[in-house]
């Protein structure tokens, strides 16, 4: 998602772009049942795919925006509300099955020859030069760029080949997906109840039913995946208790191990790297790609800056002004994300969460920065990611 995205936003900025990836994606089926992966799309994300080309046929698809969210951690009868009209926008965001974002990406890298595709394929080494890099693929093609990007995810090949080192903890927990559908239709609210174990969230799918990310320690994760169907609904029926009525339906169910990754440099010898190769955050808040977005939308006006002042944009002073950027927003994020999750998963900090809480329900400012991060829109965010297009940014 994050690699074509600013595989689009380059070449759409006249840059001369390659772009490198292991396996092409499914044509979306419309048809076809509900997948298991999806990503609640900030605003600002929604903005940087539509500069990207993709926006439109990502939003005529199957996809709900939400105008609610709804906070609970199980004890506190009042939950937390945030309303988009309260905060002047539209939604809040919008819940898009990951296959639908990375098959509208596709068509745009892959129509109009652009971009430079090689697809199946994959990096097989890097040489950094003093002016360009050399790359050899796989398939024994061999490229030369001022600049080489990683946005290969979380094992990113391109980070181990330059050297880039992370601070690596895993969570010991799961994140446990599902489509589910209860009594009364989800009314477009994304819903989350912090438990002990880890929260767990239902998202609006457009038909009416939910998507749902139920973070347990791993252990308890296998266990609810190896329960039968009658079972687990129950199991999921008294963890959501109250909303929207029983559990009536629920398809396939898989489970991701949680980790934070932080890389300590965002680049090095004329390498950058975005997405989930420089971070990945707890999904708690569902963050991660769109802080992937956010990078290619920061990096796309740092290289469009570079080459109005004339510089090379492979080089060191250049890739700094990103790399500070970006890795100050990520790390904020992934820190946020990390004590929200020790605030809730600790009974014994039940009285400080008790006093959060309440804090955050009668601030209307702190509500409103948190929000404004969320919605991708905070006074760090990209330009594309705030109105500017393009070609605003291409006439500097
Ligand atoms: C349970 C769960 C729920 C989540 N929910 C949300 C959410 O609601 N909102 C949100 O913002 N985020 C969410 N996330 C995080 C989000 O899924 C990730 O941040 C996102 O998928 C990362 O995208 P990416 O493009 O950076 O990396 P990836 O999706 O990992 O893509 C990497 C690409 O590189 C290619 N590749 C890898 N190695 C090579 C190679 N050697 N050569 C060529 N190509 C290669 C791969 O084929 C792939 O296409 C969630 C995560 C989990 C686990």
């Amino acid at each position: 998602m994050v690699g074509a995205t600013l595989a689009s936003l380059l070449s759409r900025s006249g840059f001369s772009v390659a772009l490198v990836e292991a396996h092409e994606p499914l044509p979306f089926d419309a048809e076809a049942e509900i997948g298991l992966r999806v990503s609640a799309i900030s605003p600002g994300s929604a903005a940087v795919l539509g500069q990207a080309g993709a926006w439109k046929s990502i939003s005529a698809e199957r996809c709900r925006p939400y105008r609610r969210m709804q906070v609970e951690d199980g004890v506190e009868l009042e939950p937390l509300l945030f309303d988009a009209p309260v905060f002047n926008l539209e939604s809040l965001g919008t819940i898009i099955e990951n296959s639908l974002v990375q098959w509208s990406l596709w068509q745009v890298v892959s129509s109009g020859g652009q971009v430079d595709l090689y697809c199946p394929d994959m990096l097989d080494k890097i040489e950094p030069g003093q002016n360009q890099s050399r790359i050899s693929l796989n398939s024994g093609a061999q490229l030369s760029a001022d600049l080489v990007v990683g946005a290969d995810g979380a094992a990113s090949p391109v980070r181990k080949a330059i050297g880039i080192r992370q601070d690596y903890r895993s969570y010991n927990q799961h994140g446990l997906v599902a489509v589910v559908g209860k009594q009364n239709p989800n009314p477009g609210v994304a819903w989350q109840r912090f438990m002990p174990g880890g929260p767990l969230a239902f998202l609006p799918l457009a038909d009416g039913r939910s998507s749902i990310v139920w973070t347990r320690p791993s252990i308890e994760a296998q266990r609810l995946l190896a329960l039968d169907n009658d079972t687990f609904v129950e199991e999921l029926d008294a963890a959501s208790s109250g909303w929207l009525g029983r559990v009536e339906s629920c398809g396939p169910r898989a489970a991701f191990p949680l980790s934070m990754r932080l890389s300590e440099s965002y680049t090095a010898h004329r390498t950058v790297l975005i997405g989930d190769a420089a971070h990945v955050v707890h999904p708690l808040a569902g963050q991660g790609v769109n802080l992937g977005f956010a990078d290619a939308a920061a990096l796309t006006e740092t290289l469009i800056r570079a080459r109005l002042a004339g510089n090379d944009i492979g080089a060191a002073s250049v890739l700094q002004y990103y790399d500070r950027w970006r890795r100050a927003e990520s790390e904020a994020m992934a820190f946020g994300m990390h004590a929200l999750r020790s605030l809730f998963s600790h009974d014994s900090l039940s009285p400080l969460r008790r006093i959060g809480l309440a804090l955050v329900k009668r601030s209307w400012t702190v509500k409103d920065l948190f929000l404004q991060r969320a919605a991708g829109l905070g006074k760090n965010a990209p330009k594309l990611a705030t109105g500017t297009t393009l070609r605003d940014l291409m006439r500097g």
